[in-house]
């Protein structure tokens, strides 16, 4: 059973160079679903946006059949028709993050900018799919395999490995610049702030900030404390490129 495959756009970041942009021609062994199928080719099901089949829009349940002709498209490149079924979820309501153990720069740039962003250098494979499936988190990896899982609804494969660049690159993917809340988050543990009064803190700061600065805030859940040194400036700055890039 011989069918042909167009991956569209991005998806065909995922194929062996040999096979990008251009028509596959895959040999099906035995019956399967086109979810299976696509995945075996080496792309995510998070990843895909809509699938066409001889010119009809299937879902994931469709059982490809012998000498099928089909298109799958990603978020960025679905065509538009007012006909078209798609298989993507969209975001969660909520826009939240968990990420893969690989990703800890990538966390801390996400609580800076305010997201909720689950992260631990610990998490393994099967929780983090977990996560994501059961507090419908947007799971972002740079494993195929994970995103693979049959419970991952929300997921992205973040194709940077610079973390300045990745910031960019899912600020981008989910429209995020509109949603940013700066010093919002704790840093460390994604605890949300609160502003206290420098009076009840002061014997926990060192002695140059506790003559300079008025403002404090502290992490809910593990108690650090925040104030806006040098090392807040360096950090609205950072914010503010990340910003101009998206423009
Ligand atoms: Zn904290």
């Amino acid at each position: 059973m011989v069918v042909s495959f167009q991956f569209y756009a991005e998806l065909n970041d995922f194929l062996p160079r040999h096979k990008r942009q251009v028509t596959i021609n895959y040999d099906l062994k035995e019956r399967a679903s086109i979810k299976d199928t696509i995945e075996a080719l080496g792309v995510p099901h998070p990843e895909v946006c809509c699938i066409e089949v001889n010119g009809e829009y299937v879902d994931f349940s469709y059982i490809v059949k012998d000498g099928d002709t089909i298109n799958v498209y990603p978020i960025s490149a679905t065509p538009q028709t007012t006909t078209i079924t798609s298989v993507a979820v969209g975001t969660p309501e909520i826009i939240c993050f968990v990420l893969d153990v690989h990703l800890g720069k990538l966390a801390t740039s996400l609580r800076l900018l305010g997201f909720d962003t689950l992260y631990r250098n610990d998490y393994g494979d099967e929780e983090l799919a977990r996560i994501s499936s059961s507090e419908s988190r947007i799971l972002l990896t740079r494993d195929c395999g994970l995103l693979m899982r049959s419970i991952v609804t929300y997921g992205y494969y973040v194709r940077h490995t610079d973390p300045q660049q990745q910031i960019v690159e899912v600020m981008r993917r989910f429209d995020l610049s509109k949603l940013v809340s700066p010093f919002l988050r704790c840093l460390r543990c994604n605890g949300l702030l609160e502003t206290v009064e420098k009076e009840l803190i002061v014997d926990q700061l060192p002695e140059t900030v506790r003559e300079q600065m008025y403002d404090f805030h502290r992490c809910q859940s593990c108690g650090q404390i925040y104030w806006q040194g040098s090392h807040y400036q360096k950090l609205q700055q950072f914010i503010s490129e990340v910003l101009e890039v998206k423009k």
